[in-house]
């Protein structure tokens, strides 16, 4: 028996070793890594180059405190990433993860809020659905019930808006006008609130796991920009997922005319090699905060040489192969071949995406936008079949968890089009084997 305990699901195979877009358990079963993990793995397992930079690393120190040492790592890669930011946002904090980096830049707006005397300020609007992780903070601004529902008493839930899913409201993405009706919202929620309570809003440029690569419709983020502009709201860019070149662009926000005056980044950037985040921010924010004594704010392990010399290594392994512009290009194939399973496959109701953040959602019916019942426990089911075929997808229920299922298609930026083919024919043998037994 084992003493390690995470979810309810049942025990899974025992990882022996990752390739590439590979992974292999200890029985010497092949899998096809389709997920990159949590959307994770950008630069494929066990990069050459990374592991070299981390055994050179390790030979040096593995650990220096922020407080006694600067480490030359850590400020290679605040270099490095700053010159991936748009102009300005050029400070930039490490942390180890997700949740980390989002507590990190919720609390620098405020204390930039607090230094500027905006005391007022401290509300952050998020939309529902939407995940920005599990710490009580992050989860204050996550639109995702199943996950906040226990913990609603221990922290002080933030406002919501809808997310923009057009799809399921018979809106056209492509029309400027659904994009500032969803944005809009945005507005009507500040002037409740009252403009002067609210600190910031935070949003997932791509929607990740709780969207299921929700694309904004056309001019949404453009117009959240403004919004907050005029409102003097910080546009904190929620990058953990969509960062580190997962969409086609560096940030995923790059897309778009919206810049961020705070970016949250973490998957991507340690690649699976090291738990590592940052939180990068616009100098002007940071600025009264260290005239004023410094953020109030940090985590032991935050800047680790070893985790620094890993992620320096994973931008540069991203530049030098061009990844992403490798994710845009496998990423378009990947949504044709998705659209085509999804005239093959009646239950398929939606297929969305940018770049290699990729997805598609069942329905039971495509006119209705019905969800199939949750009973079928649609979404589990399906990633079962395909990791029994050796192919790993992640997925989600959908519509706030309550019903609805998608599936993510999120392989490594490495993928070629030989690895694509691959996960079509997982997907599509899948695909078949999971209408046959649901319409038994
Ligand atoms: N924000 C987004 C958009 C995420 O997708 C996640 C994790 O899935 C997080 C935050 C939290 O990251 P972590 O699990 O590393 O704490």
């Amino acid at each position: 028996m084992s003493n390690l305990f995470y979810q309810a699901h049942g025990r899974k195979p025992v990882l022996d070793q990752a390739r590439g877009v590979y992974m292999w358990d200890q029985d010497g079963k092949r899998y096809l890594d389709g997920s990159s993990g949590a959307m994770v793995c950008n630069v494929g397992h066990s990069n050459e180059t990374v592991l070299t930079a981390m055994r050179r690393q390790m030979e040096k120190s593995t650990f220096g405190y922020r407080l006694h040492f600067e480490t030359e790592a850590s400020e290679q890669l605040a270099t490095k990433l700053a010159g991936l930011m748009p102009e300005g946002l050029n400070k930039v904090f490490f942390v180890s993860g997700g949740s980390e980096a989002v507590e990190s830049g919720l609390k620098l707006a405020r204390q930039y809020a607090v230094a500027t005397g905006q005391d007022t300020r401290w509300k952050v609007i998020s939309r529902r659905p939407s995940y920005h992780g599990c710490s009580l903070g992050a989860l204050a601004v996550t639109g995702y019930s199943p996950l906040t529902a226990p913990f609603t008493p221990m922290m002080q839930e933030m406002p919501k808006i809808p997310a923009p899913r057009a799809y399921l409201d018979g809106l056209d993405a492509d029309d400027t006008a659904t994009g500032l009706y969803y944005a809009d919202m945005l507005e009507a929620k500040i002037l409740v609130e009252g403009p002067e309570s609210v600190l910031a809003f935070i949003v997932e440029p791509v929607g990740g796991a709780s969207t299921g690569a929700l694309v904004p419709p056309r001019g949404y983020m453009e117009r959240i920009r403004e919004i907050c502009t005029r409102h003097g709201i910080l546009l904190i860019m929620d990058e953990v997922m969509t960062g580190a070149g997962r969409t086609g662009k560096f940030l995923g926000s790059d897309h778009w005319q919206a810049r961020p005056d705070i970016v949250v980044m973490s998957k991507g950037l340690g690649a699976g090699y090291v738990p590592l985040g940052a939180m990068i921010a616009d100098e002007r924010l940071v600025t009264p905060i260290l005239d004023q004594g410094g953020f109030a704010h940090g985590f032991t392990y935050a800047g680790n040489p070893l985790a620094c010399a890993a992620g320096l290594a994973v931008l540069n392994e991203i530049e030098m192969q061009d990844l992403c512009a490798n994710a845009a290009v496998m990423g378009n194939g990947l949504l044709a071949r998705l659209n085509g399973l999804m005239q093959k496959y009646e239950l398929i109701g939606d297929v969305r995406g940018k770049g290699l953040l990729t997805a598609f959602e069942f329905m039971g019916d495509r006119d209705s936008k019905a969800p199939l019942p949750a009973s079928l426990n649609a979404h589990q089911r399906f990633v079962d079949l395909a990791y029994a075929r050796g192919l790993i997808v992640y997925s989600r229920r959908t519509r706030d968890g309550t019903h609805g299922d998608h599936i993510l298609v999120c392989p490594p930026l490495i993928v070629n089009a030989g690895h694509i083919d691959e996960i079509i024919e997982g997907l599509d043998a899948s695909l078949a084997q999971f209408s046959q037994e649901i319409h038994a």
